[in-house]
């Protein structure tokens, strides 16, 4: 690495053809999309759509459906129909196996981009007394995933729609186990498979996804399928996700240490915390990770200290109530610090500063000018005042 890789503290991101999904795009060097999925019944038609306009509503912008059989494709058809005329045209994702190619077509007349599972494309009967493939074999068996694959790609690729080529740890096909192991390099090998077909039928949006329930396995996953498409001129979006992350605070440190990581590294388009609790609770996680990233500013940026001895104020307290009343705004940052001893550098450059002055007493900073010295009972108050005057408030 060039030094500059050590002194630019914007991300450059991997270059990545734009794939449109209905009218959000994900790859060419927009922002970072953030996805979820409902887990309704798709054929309870009314629940699936209140699922998906909540989440959309709290900025999902690709809701992801699973259609397991004919009679949840065409209710899929119902959701988006009835979204378009009550709501707005929500882009869908909708998840299919293989052993449902029916499906897959139906489907896929109706949602913007299909998820497939390169693991599910078994033809083989298992057989516990193979030790391996030849090649042969494998390659027939490879004939067969084409043909299968096939109908789907043309049908995506002339109403224009996308693929998802989701890879998972815990499910790859036997073949792919045999010849590359349980790893990361079988992970990559099977996605590039499915992106040879496609290829051939001149079909290229799509997006790919390579998770894991390990954290070091998907990243090493994902850094491996970037590496490999840059040596073979490929420039798909990723998606990236930590499958079965649970839930709580390790369930979220946890998609944020494997997301996160391969963020800073550059790589990634689209991003799913997939948590063991309602779907609502993952976006927030997905935008703070951006956030902290500096990949996406969609709500105040907190810089507080941590409080010690010096501190002149109950910080934890004051914290909540800023946040409390600032929390709507955006673009803004806001620096809330216990005492000025370091000067006001402290603050990261923050727009305005909430700062200790003297016992019973605050000071209010722009940037790093002091302001004014007001009551601590004022602080919040003033703070609100000064943001109203510059004209950066909004009601809430
Ligand atoms: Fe302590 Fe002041 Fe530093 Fe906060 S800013 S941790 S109060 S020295």
């Amino acid at each position: 690495p060039s030094q500059q890789t050590f002194t630019n503290t914007i991300i450059p991101r991997r270059k990545t053809r734009p794939v449109r999904v209905a009218n959000v795009t994900v790859g060419g060097g927009f922002p970072v999309v953030v996805q979820s999925m409902i887990n309704e019944d798709t054929l309870d038609v009314k629940a699936s759509i209140d699922a998906i306009r909540r989440l959309h509503e709290i900025g999902c912008e690709i809701v992801r459906v699973t259609v397991p059989s004919l009679a949840h494709a065409k209710a899929v058809a119902d959701i988006k129909q009835k979204l378009k005329v009550t709501y707005q045209d929500v882009p869908l994702v909708a998840d299919v196996h293989h052993n449902g190619m029916k499906i897959a077509l139906e489907v896929a007349k109706h949602v913007d981009k299909v998820r497939i599972n390169p693991g599910l494309y078994v033809f083989e009967k298992p057989n516990t007394n193979r030790t391996e493939y030849t090649q042969a074999e494998f390659d027939e068996i490879g004939d067969k995933i084409r043909e299968t694959l096939e109908p789907l790609v043309l049908c995506l690729r002339d109403q224009g729609k996308a693929m998802r080529i989701g890879v998972n740890h815990g499910s790859l096909a036997e073949r792919m186990l045999f010849t590359y192991g349980d790893t990361p390099e079988g992970m990559v090998q099977s996605a590039l498979e499915f992106i040879r077909i496609c290829e051939s039928l001149d079909f290229r949006n799509l997006v790919i996804s390579l998770k894991a329930s390990r954290v070091p396995v998907m990243i090493a996953a994902y850094r491996l399928m970037a590496l490999r498409m840059d040596e073979l001129g490929m420039d798909y979006p990723l998606h990236l996700g930590v499958t079965e992350a649970g839930d709580g605070e390790y369930g979220r440190i946890k998609s944020t240490a494997g997301i996160a990581t391969l963020l800073a590294d550059g790589i990634g388009d689209t991003i799913r915390v997939s948590l063991t609790e309602a779907p609502e609770k993952e976006i927030p996680v997905c935008y703070s990770i951006l956030q902290a990233l500096g990949l996406r500013k969609t709500m105040v940026e907190y810089v507080a200290c941590p409080s010690c001895g010096r501190t002149l104020f109950n910080l934890e307290e004051v914290l909540h109530q800023v946040r409390e009343a600032t929390k709507h705004l955006t673009g803004l940052d806001i620096a809330v610090m216990g005492c000025i001893v370091n000067g006001p550098g402290e603050m990261a450059d923050a727009d305005y500063g909430y700062v200790g002055k003297q016992p019973g007493y605050i000071s209010l900073y722009r940037g790093r000018e002091e302001i004014k010295k007001v009551p601590e009972s004022q602080g919040v108050e003033e703070l609100i005042n000064l943001i109203k005057a510059d004209g950066r408030w909004v009601d809430p």
